[in-house]
């Protein structure tokens, strides 16, 4: 699930116990059952599950966005609209599938068709761009509780194909493999901290980070291409730093990140260095992918990265287990390793 335009209250809401996201889903829903007869499969734990059929392998992820929780009560549905379907993208972008087919359930307090017409139009935008069809989905009306109207939400469920070849997960990083990342994570971020005021961001910059928070680009040429030489992958939704910790921790291996090696957009290396590292490492909202690959393809890594046209750069080095994860910075010294986004935490 993304966890991505998340408000600071909406994190800390609710009737708190000491689960938190991924406790919840480790302690209700990952079934222990024996079945029989089904597909083999990989899952859950990954971005996609992998689904094994015949000779072909598909990809499927699903992934929810509630108003007040992922989307901001003003913004565009056009964009709202793309970025439903780009998260999940990102997803299959991950795991190296190619994108076949997504599904659409919707829950609306009323029929706003104005509303519908944007978010409609971003939606199919982008299933255009990426040669991905609506081919289902559901649609239900969210009832009013105590005369308070209810929320949007919806949730999409992508599936792509992964022909021939290893599909990646986020096991398989090994000690001595690079840490590569796409692109300039932290960008989303520096909006969503200067409109909820933890930070301040010079007004002219805004308009280059609201477009990275509101439309991501799902790296799916990337992801396609990076899987016959990567290790392990995933997309960075919750924040960078909490996104490897899931690598390290399907992985059983450890890592250090070279603060200093980190790419930041122009836009970013304006603002102060702590508000930099608090977008870059922590922040969430990015949808570029973190994978690891060994040093034997670093060449191949960054030949395919400049064949598709996105940024890859090396952050870090995987470690073996046991030892504290660390981010160094450029003398040495260890920055604090910052937790990223968790709902209910
Ligand atoms: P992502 O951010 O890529 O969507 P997460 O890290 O949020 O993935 O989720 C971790 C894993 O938990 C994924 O494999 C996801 O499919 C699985 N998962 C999340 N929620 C549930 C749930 N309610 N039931 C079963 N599996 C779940
Ligand atoms: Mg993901």
């Amino acid at each position: 699930m993304s966890d991505d335009c998340h408000s600071p209250e909406s994190a800390s809401s609710g009737q708190s116990q000491s689960l938190d996201e991924f406790g919840l889903i480790q302690r209700f829903f990952v079934d222990q059952n024996y079945y029989s007869n089904v597909w083999p499969f990989q899952g859950i734990g990954d971005d996609c599950a992998i689904l094994e059929l015949g000779c072909t392998r598909l990809a499927v992820t699903t992934d929810m966005m509630a108003l007040g929780t992922h989307f901001l009560e003003d913004a565009d549905p056009f964009t709202v609209g793309q970025k439903a379907l780009a998260v999940n993208l990102s997803d299959l972008a991950a795991s190296g599938a190619t994108p076949k087919a997504f599904f659409l359930s919707l829950s609306l307090p009323a029929v706003d068709v104005s509303w519908l017409d944007s978010f409609s139009k971003g939606l199919l935008k982008e299933a255009a761009t990426y040669n991905c069809p609506l081919r289902g989905g559901d649609t239900t009306k969210t009832a009013s509780v105590d005369g308070k109207p209810g929320k949007t939400c919806f949730s999409i469920c992508a599936i792509g194909e992964i022909s021939s070849g290893p599909a990646m997960t986020r096991a398989g990083a090994r000690a001595g493999d690079d840490i590569w990342v796409s692109g300039t994570p932290g960008d989303a971020f520096a909006y969503l901290g200067d409109i909820w005021k933890e930070f301040t961001v010079p007004s002219r910059l805004l308009p280059y980070f609201k477009a990275r928070m509101e439309t991501p680009t799902p790296r799916v040429q990337l992801g396609t291409q990076i899987r016959h030489c990567a290790s392990a992958c995933c997309d960075i939704s919750d924040g960078l730093v909490g996104d490897l910790k899931h690598i390290l921790e399907r992985s059983n291996v450890s890592a250090v990140l070279y603060w200093g090696d980190f790419p930041r957009s122009e836009q970013m290396s304006l603002l102060p260095e702590l508000v930099q590292q608090r977008c870059v490492l922590a922040g969430g909202d990015d949808y570029e992918l973190l994978f690891t690959a060994p040093k034997s393809v670093r060449d191949s890594v960054k030949e395919i990265g400049k064949s598709v046209g996105v940024k890859v750069t090396r952050i870090g080095e995987i470690l073996p287990p046991g030892i504290p994860l660390r981010i160094l910075t450029k003398e040495g010294q260890s920055l604090p390793v910052m937790n990223s986004f968790n709902h209910f935490e």
